[in-house]
């Protein structure tokens, strides 16, 4: 039987799939064909897990942390994403990626960001491996996130502000695309979550399995055995959440936990929330949940954070969160502030708010004392310092200085 994380023929179930203009049949099957010969080369594997190691400083500890297990009555291992080189989880991948890029012979990279973090991770590796760097980004999204732009500026990428539709990540992913189409021959794309045709979602999720694949040993380090009772993880795209997930996911022992962004509320239409409100649709090449108006037009997402503010959903975690293999909770802005506030004070770790989501499930959650819980903590919260003060008051506790 296949691994519940394995694409058959490029589909979860019935998401995924590749859905691409003709002009990106070519790039989209040369890439197909190639990439799992790739990621399977020797090479590459060496090249790919040294600059882990020395670049990006894996492995990322498994902290044990103390002071939230007692309060959520559980023993609480933290996967530190955040101490990665740039911030969060998104190295792992563009690392894997640029590699990839350089095997196939291109020379130009092309990416899609939202709130930044993706298009600061793609320029970091494109200075590395001195390729030249176009990065798509939402002129909203622009404005609002002017450090990034000016790191991946710094960086030397080319940063275009994309002023159609709501001017927000899912413009820029459309974006992205259409300047694919352009430049098919030399250019790579380099994507950042587990999202867009078929084998991205596939290859996104390999490079984000190391995630996984070191808990194996730190868990049975730390507790004596290699598995937890609970995996918690937040998903915007689903690129980290997948790789918390990806060695585990056929262990029926662990019971799986996500957190997507409600945003005001699942009733509302300021939103996210993409498993609890999208329906099948199509959306940047694949088929997946997506929220949409009854004639198909996607619909904005909404939410406190940058990182979670996607409308659609990658289809392997369209296909779980479906046939229940994955729990799936929505995390109201107010929630996650708190509980950004909540870790900050409690073991001293200020998270990035996508990463706020995760923490902010574990009080919707039943725990035993001897249960062990492996949450992600995806990203750094340096970046969010301003939106967690301008939004205190969601965190009388710990935030009414
Ligand atoms: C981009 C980002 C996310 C959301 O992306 P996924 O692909 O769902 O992981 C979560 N946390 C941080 C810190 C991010 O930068």
């Amino acid at each position: 039987m296949s691994s519940k994380n394995q694409p058959v023929n490029g589909f979860f179930g019935k998401f995924g799939g590749a859905y691409v203009p003709e002009i990106l049949y070519k790039c989209v099957t040369d890439l197909q064909e190639s990439y799992l010969n790739i990621l399977e080369d020797e090479t590459f594997k060496s090249e790919y897990h040294n600059l882990l190691r020395d670049y990006v400083g894996r492995p990322s500890p498994l902290y044990h942390a103390r002071r939230m297990s007692e309060k959520y009555g559980c023993r609480l291992f933290l996967k530190r994403e955040d101490l990665n080189h740039t911030g969060a989880h998104k190295i792992n991948n563009t690392v894997g990626q640029i590699l990839m890029a350089k095997r196939m012979g291109k020379t130009r990279i092309i990416a899609e960001t939202g709130a930044g973090q993706h298009g600061v991770a793609t320029a970091t590796v494109c200075a590395l491996m001195n390729m030249k760097c176009e990065i798509f980004m939402g002129k909203t999204d622009v404005e609002r996130q002017h450090t990034n732009v000016e790191r991946m500026k710094m960086l030397g990428a080319t940063v275009h502000p994309v002023t159609t539709g709501n001017m927000t990540l899912s413009d820029a992913c459309s974006e992205a695309i259409r300047d694919w189409c352009c430049h098919p021959k030399d250019t790579f794309y380099i994507v950042g979550s587990t999202m867009g045709p078929h084998p991205y979602p596939d290859i996104v999720a390999r490079m984000q399995s190391i995630i996984s694949e070191e808990l194996k040993w730190q868990l049975e380090e730390k507790t004596g055995r290699n598995y937890p009772d609970y995996l918690v993880a937040c998903v915007g795209g689903g690129s980290n959440a997948a790789g918390t997930i990806y060695n585990y996911v056929d262990d029926e022992r662990v019971k799986i936990y996500l957190a997507e962004a409600g945003g005001s509320g699942v009733n509302t239409n300021r939103t996210a929330a993409t498993m609890h409100c999208g329906t099948e649709g199509i959306i940047h090449g694949a088929r997946t949940l997506v929220m949409q108006t009854e004639d198909g037009q996607i619909e904005e997402a909404f939410t406190i954070s940058a990182g979670l503010d996607y409308p659609g959903i990658g289809p392997m975690h369209a296909q779980l969160a479906q046939e229940g293999r994955t729990h799936v909770l929505a995390i109201n802005d107010d929630e996650a502030i708190y509980a950004g506030y909540e870790l900050t004070r409690l073991e001293g770790i200020i998270p990035a708010i996508e990463s706020a989501h995760a923490i902010a499930a574990l009080s919707k959650i039943c725990f035993k004392p001897s249960d062990i819980v492996v949450l992600t903590v995806s990203g750094r919260g340096d970046k969010d310092v301003q939106t967690y003060l301008d939004n205190k008051e969601m965190a009388k506790e710990y935030g009414g200085f």
